[in-house]
């Protein structure tokens, strides 16, 4: 903390009015200044707080060593040291020692990649600034700045409240009450504690309801959160339910293993005549070859390159294991508008008295022309045309701005509509604006679907202007206007323009207005419920995205279910569902139909029906216990507060990044950079990518320790010589397995991924196909290594002329099942098979140079005990993993023939 940030802190700010308080940091509603402000950033520093206590890099790398097989190396480096085997003593502790620093690298780039990652999801908040709103990092808040708050906003730094609309804050994270509080402006008592200073907003709060602002008196660490370092958060560890089973797995099998080596060492001593030191140090080896130690730090890379790729792609993860979720989901619950359309909102057709126009033009550039009868029409000749066009500007709160050809739009896109109409129409916002000033404002929620605003006009009349889904203004509708008049409200015509033009996938509005007594000047929910006169209708029309129907047809073939939940009239939505490929265009439900549902009917229904229309945050609640208890796998997308519990109820909860608000974006697992629903799509693309690879790290690995042991308990059992030494094994599991392991983190996606079911949440790990695959190879590794070690020894080499061919073969096998790998189901002997990818050929390239060294490089010998060999034994060695390759190609050959699909069953329609 800055000594500036501790002096401002410690007045009692929530018993001060405001306009001390404004006083007190030289600010005013208007704002300060840009100037000023990057002045005060300068002085009291960045809003935001120390990120959580990491690990230390000593502390890091000393946990490296950590484990369980450090300390039986560790263990076995003091005894061959007593045995005076100082050269393996020697080894042994620098195998380690290398293992560990390469951990440690690894380690701290997937932690670095995660944070990067997290690093883009910092927030924004919007302050006033020399009477503009702007929207900044709020890492960029001072002291003194004017914050805007909206519903779904995080409060960025501690604020006295000085204008308040129904705010309501969730301030749990400060007070642990979980009930939103109430806020006003009003002075509170100095003794209040920070639960009921209800004059301020703290830092890290959320906005559940309402509107605000407030001067900011605290940021970074002088505001409440700071001081109580409730945010030194836990280090997220990098794990997911997969990696947390296998380092349990892991575990247990260390334990198996060691008790397993112990047993060996009995046996050998007294069953077979090994010496105690040979025996200790076979009990070792065995130990080494068994324990895959390798694999936990595979995994976490694995995830993190996951997580790196699945960012470049939009997606961005927040909690981990959901990127495991992710490979599982049957259902995704998507929002319409912005995710599955553009969200480049244009009015085309507008009803008002009896004519109905169409409007030519697109985007928000106010461009075009009205038609009536496709002939142009001037929009001036046409009064109620106007007062519909001027209602739709000043019940408004988007503002266009354009530079040069471009018009940019800041606000809600369904707004920005209505401002380019009202330009199209000759409008112009600015004297609009100040003829007919704005006094009071219900704003648009989705829950009441309408929007309301009160006008002054300068001649004495008081009115309101009431725009929103027309089939919830018509309601509060008596009248309609025609030719400048009032007149009865014809709702049958009404009603079947709205859904003429519903059906051809337009958002209708419906637009209304309503005069008042001259000493109005507060707008309630009960001025608006009656009585209005309809101006008239407008139909929007909002392009699918291309993107998305491709990626809706994808997750039709991946088994995945796509259904649409909008706020959006049912005609409208079915008719935009129809475009998208999602429902049937025919079967749809509103949101009021699923209310009057209890719990058994709705998940009949949710299995059949795909597209909810006028449905709200409640609703989307409902629909994913339904689908879930349906055992479907669900991600639900959401922007606003409302959306909160759905998803975090959600298996895969998915927030807008761009639209989203912070509340929404807490509570997912997943927050798209783009809003898109195709990123949704390849998200779950990588999602079982990395999934598979995980399974591909866990089926290389496995067989190559099943292998070796293997060859050291049949050479113990027939009282052999060990066809490797302790150390040679040691050098093939923590370099050479690791190094071409490493290339599996980088695997690219399988081509058929998408067309695959996707996968059970039950689905074990070590399925029957993993289980037999790791037995089939762990034999072949086997038969390769003593056979290959055998034949040298019955052509009369030297004992170590044979290990090191064992141990070539061993390292030539596993290249060669590398390249099998890739491919657990596809046949791998293709181009695509063959060329491999760059970091497979990197590794390959790696570990032959590796080889070429343990096999020729006379300090290889001193330390290994390995004799260089002929071009004919490197040849033989080559042929052993080709061998291997040439046999477990046919057996996926034949699993192909004989109809076994592995667990890779081929997606059911859906
Ligand atoms: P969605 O975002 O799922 O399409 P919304 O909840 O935003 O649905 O909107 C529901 C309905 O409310 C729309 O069909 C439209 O008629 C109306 N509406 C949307 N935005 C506004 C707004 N800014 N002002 C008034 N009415 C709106
Ligand atoms: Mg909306």
């Amino acid at each position: 903390m800055t000594q500036n940030q501790k002096k401002i802190s410690a007045q009692p700010w929530h018993a001060h009015a405001t306009n001390e308080v404004l006083e007190h940091f030289k600010s005013d509603p208007r704002g300060l200044t840009q100037e000023e402000a990057a002045h005060r950033l300068e002085a009291y520093g960045r809003n935001r707080l120390k990120p959580a206590q990491r690990r230390g890099p000593f502390k890091r790398f000393l946990m490296q060593f950590h484990n369980v097989l450090i300390y039986v190396l560790l263990a076995a480096a003091a005894v061959t040291a007593m045995l005076g085997h100082l050269v393996d003593t020697g080894v042994i502790l620098g195998v380690v020692l290398v293992n560990s620093v390469i951990g440690f690298i690894q380690e701290g780039k997937a932690e670095r990649a995660l944070d990067a990652i997290r690093k883009m999801l910092s927030p924004h908040a919007v302050v006033r600034r020399e009477g503009q709103t702007h929207e900044i990092p709020a890492e960029e808040v001072v002291p003194g700045d004017i914050v805007l708050l909206v519903s779904g906003d995080k409060v960025p730094a501690d604020l006295r409240l000085f204008e308040v609309r129904t705010l309501k804050v969730d301030e749990a994270v400060l007070t642990g009450e979980s009930e939103p509080v109430e806020k006003h402006v009003n002075p509170v008592e100095e003794e209040a504690g920070i639960g009921d200073r209800l004059s301020m907003a703290y830092s890290g709060t959320l906005v559940t309801y309402g509107q605000a602002a407030g001067v900011v008196i605290a940021t970074g660490e002088a505001t409440e959160i700071g001081r109580i370092s409730a945010m030194i958060a836990k280090v997220e560890e990098i794990s997911t339910p997969l990696t947390r089973k296998m380092g349990k797995f892991a575990h247990w099998l260390t334990g198996a293993i060691l008790v397993f080596a112990t047993l060996t060492f009995t046996f050998g001593i007294y069953l077979r005549d090994y010496t105690a030191a040979d025996m200790f140090l076979a009990a070792v080896s065995l130990a080494v070859a068994a324990i895959p130690e390798g694999l936990p730090a595979i995994m976490t890379i694995t995830l993190a390159i996951g997580v790196q790729r699945m960012a470049g792609r939009h997606a961005i993860i927040r909690r981990l294991p959901a990127v495991e979720t992710l490979g599982s989901v049957t259902v995704i619950c998507s929002d319409k508008t912005g995710t599955l359309t553009r969200n480049e909102m244009t009015v085309q057709n507008v009803v008002c008295g009896d004519r109905q126009f169409s409007v030519t033009g697109v985007g928000y550039a106010p461009h075009g022309d009205f038609l009536l009868a496709d002939a142009e029409t001037g929009p001036d000749q046409h009064g109620d045309l106007i007062e519909l066009a001027r209602a739709g500007l000043l019940c408004n709160d988007a503002r266009l701005r354009h530079n040069q050809d471009v018009w940019e739009l800041e606000g809600d896109p369904t707004e920005g509509a209505l401002i380019t109409l009202a330009l199209k129409a000759r409008l112009d916002p600015a004297s609009e604006q100040e003829t007919r000033p704005r006094t009071d404002v219900i704003p648009f929620e989705s829950e009441h679907r309408f929007m309301a605003t009160l006008h002054h006009d300068h001649d004495g009349h008081v009115f309101a202007y009431v725009k929103g889904a027309p089939e919830r203004v018509l309601l509060m509708c008596g009248k309609e206007r025609h030719n400048g008049r009032d007149r009865e409200l014809n709702r049958e015509h009404w009603e079947s323009l709205i859904n003429h033009l519903a059906s051809q996938g337009e958002r209708v509005l419906a637009i209304a207005t309503k005069c008042f007594d001259n000493d109005k000047h507060a707008l309630q929910f009960g001025d608006v419920e009656d009585n209005l006169t309809l101006l008239g209708l407008v139909g929007i029309i909002d392009p699918p995205r291309d993107e998305a129907i491709v990626a809706v047809e994808t997750c039709r073939e991946a088994g995945i279910r796509v259904k649409m939940i909008t706020g959006d009239h049912l005609i409208t939505a079915r008719a935009i569902g129809k475009q998208l490929g999602i429902g049937d265009g025919i079967k749809a439900v509103e949101g009021k139909d699923i209310e009057s549902l209890d719990d058994a009917s709705l998940r009949k229904l949710v299995a059949e029906v795909d597209v909810f229309a006028r449905s709200s945050p409640e609703h989307k609640l409902r629909l994913v216990e339904a689908l879930q208890a349906n055992d479907e796998v669900v991600a639900m997308t959401g922007d606003g507060v409302n959306d909160a519990p759905a998803l975090k109820r959600a298996d895969v909860g998915v927030a807008m990044g761009v639209k989203g608000t912070e509340a929404a974006k807490e509570a997912a697992e997943m927050v798209l950079a783009d809003d898109n629903f195709a990123s949704i799509e390849r998200a779950i693309e990588e999602g079982r990518t990395v999934y598979d690879n995980l399974k591909k790290s866990i089926t290389f690995l496995l067989p190559i320790n099943g292998g070796e042991s293997g060859a050291l308990i049949a050479a113990i059992i027939m009282g052999a010589t060990l066809p490797i030494t302790p150390v040679q094994i040691l050098w093939v599991n923590m370099v050479s397995s690791v190094a071409l392991a490493l290339a599996l983190a980088f695997e690219p996606t399988e081509p058929n991924v998408m067309r695959r079911a996707p996968r059970p949440v039950s689905e074990p790990i070590l399925s029957g196909f993993l289980i037999w695959r790791i037995a089939l190879v762990s034999t072949l590794f086997l038969i390769g290594i003593f056979g290959m070690f055998e034949l040298a020894l019955m052509r009369g080499a030297a004992l170590e002329e044979a290990r090191t061919i064992a141990v070539n073969t061993l390292v030539s096998m596993e290249v060669f099942y590398l390249f099998s790998v890739r491919y657990l189901r596809a046949p791998s002997f293709t181009m695509t098979g063959i060329k491999g990818t760059k970091p497979v050929l990197m590794a390959v390239a790696t570990v032959l140079v590796l080889q070429l060294m343990f096999t020729y490089a006379p300090f290889m010998e001193v330390f290994f005990g390995t004799r260089p060999l002929a071009v004919m034994q490197g040849i033989e060695i080559v042929l052993a993993g080709v061998a291997l390759l040439v046999i477990l190609e046919s057996e996926k050959w034949l699993r192909g023939l004989l109809g076994f699909t592995a667990e890779s069953s081929p997606a059911r329609p859906r």
